[in-house]
């Protein structure tokens, strides 16, 4: 019997957690990981806080599986432009989605589109160094707001707030650190459409945004008891905010506000953002909210809608339009209409929908390559019939960029910041890192990578 061989798309923390699980429960499977970007880890270098280096040390455990020559990277390849559904379907036994969920919800009212008015994951884009960010400029801005009460509406208000020496600990561009440490930002709000007991936020990352050295924490609301149901996190919630409350900050240089029980209903200006006007909300009995008619004005010239993510359907695969995911029993696609699509595997945002820590990708993908493993082993899956992703990219004339060349984009990233006496400064721009790839590289684009 042939070795079988499986295609990744995506190699997020999803990806890579299900090219472990692989190695891990395979003896001999080859693995394939397609990313459309030359580098790998997706969130985990482009959405998780450059200050939270934590967090950002896992990189080293979803780099293990590289370590593997049954293992190969393909960035720079595109589902549906480089690569088809088909051609993936036709040259491996089986191929798992890990395609993240890389669109945002919008808030559906006025002036929403106004210039200041950004995507949180655009500003997140764009202080993580993605190549496809826009600049974020912040001149002028001295009220900012956030929508949505979960990590990331956390994220986007601390890194406003940090203060400068906070920001160049981090890896964040220059051209991001000199426009982050020299704004003149002094409120920035946070605002939920329910409670603070209903909030998605966790409470370490809440406790952390509430206790920023030199940041007054406003507090808009009386805060309720504990409810009888609450769970940990919740009561945790609402200590944190408890204590914020009683906080005083001497000499303060800017406030945090949060503000529950209010929705956008506007935002205001000629020509960009100059206010939000907000509406009081109240329960509606069945876990959401109604307006209750009553409205106020903030004047602030930026507002950053933290309110979800959502999937993006993925060339010739299954979309469910209502969840934003690839519609799956476990794990294993299933056309829309519930028929199963054999040899077709997801994992994580795009499996599931976009919630949970890079953690929960860990036995979500499990979850998925073990059902992967049962069909491979029951003889369900036919045997690839075309050309594997280094076959079909050569026989095109492209050029990948390998693992070898995510190492020499790293060490140009790491000397990038000796030299500024950072750990590291990203290479933020498409043509600096094709620059590194095209010069820095120490192998063939198509070469499976030794053993480590
Ligand atoms: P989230 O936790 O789902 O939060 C979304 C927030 O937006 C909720 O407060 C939600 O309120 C609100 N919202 C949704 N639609 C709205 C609307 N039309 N108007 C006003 N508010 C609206 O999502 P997230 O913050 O994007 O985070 C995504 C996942 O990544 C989460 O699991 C999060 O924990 C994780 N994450 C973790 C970290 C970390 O560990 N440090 C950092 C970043 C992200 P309702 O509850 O009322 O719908």
């Amino acid at each position: 019997m042939s070795v079988p061989r499986v295609a990744i798309v995506g190699a997020g923390p999803s990806g890579l957690f299900a090219a472990s699980s692989l190695l891990a429960g395979h003896p001999g499977v080859l693995i394939d990981v397609l990313d459309r970007l030359p580098t790998p880890f997706g969130l985990l270098r482009y959405g998780v806080a450059p200050d939270h280096t934590s967090i950002k040390s896992v990189q080293a455990r979803l780099a293990g599986p590289f370590a593997s020559e049954r293992v190969r990277f393909f960035g720079l390849v595109e589902l549906g432009r480089t690569v088809t559904r088909d051609e993936l379907v036709a040259g491996y036994d089986a191929v798992v989605y890990a395609a993240g969920a890389s669109e945002d919800r919008r808030l559906g009212v006025p002036g929403e589109d106004l210039p200041g008015s950004r995507a949180a994951r655009d500003f997140v884009a764009w202080y993580s160094g993605h190549p496809d960010a826009e600049p974020q400029p912040l001149a002028g801005v001295r009220t900012a707001v956030a929508f949505g009460v979960g990590n990331v509406a956390v994220d986007v208000a601390r890194i406003l707030l940090l203060d400068a020496a906070a920001l160049a600990a981090t890896d964040m561009p220059e051209s991001v650190l000199a426009e982050l440490s020299g704004h003149r930002i002094a409120d920035v709000w946070v605002v939920g459409r329910r409670g603070p007991e209903h909030a998605t936020f966790t409470t370490t990352e809440l406790r952390e945004l509430l206790t920023l050295d030199g940041v007054q924490p406003v507090l808009h609301d009386p805060l309720p008891d504990d409810p009888p149901d609450a769970d940990r996190r919740v009561r945790g919630n609402l200590a944190a905010l408890r204590d914020a409350a009683a906080r005083v900050v001497p000499g303060a240089r800017a406030r945090l506000h949060l503000a529950f029980w209010r929705r956008p209903s506007e935002l205001r200006g000629s020509g960009a953002v100059e206010s939000v006007v907000l509406e009081r909300t109240a329960s509606d009995g069945a876990g959401g909210v109604v307006g209750t008619g009553e409205r106020e004005e903030v004047v602030a010239q930026m507002v950053l809608r933290a309110i979800g993510y959502r999937g993006k359907p993925l060339p010739g695969v299954p979309f469910d339009e209502r969840d934003g995911v690839v519609p799956n029993t476990g794990g294993r696609v299933v056309d829309v209409d519930g028929s199963p699509r054999v040899g077709e595997y997801v994992v994580g945002w795009i499996k599931r929908g976009p919630i949970g820590v890079i953690g929960t990708n860990k036995s979500d993908a499990a979850a998925t390559v073990s059902l992967l493993l049962e069909d491979l082993a029951s003889g369900i899956l036919p045997a690839p019939t075309g050309p594997d992703a280094g076959e079909l990219l050569a026989a095109q004339g492209l050029a990948a960029s390998s693992f070898a060349d995510w190492e020499a984009i790293d060490a140009a990233e790491r000397a990038r910041g000796a030299g500024r006496g950072r750990e590291r400064t990203k290479v933020e721009t498409w043509h600096a890192l094709t620059d590194v790839i095209r010069f820095g590289r120490t192998g063939g684009p198509l070469e499976r990578e030794p053993e480590a």
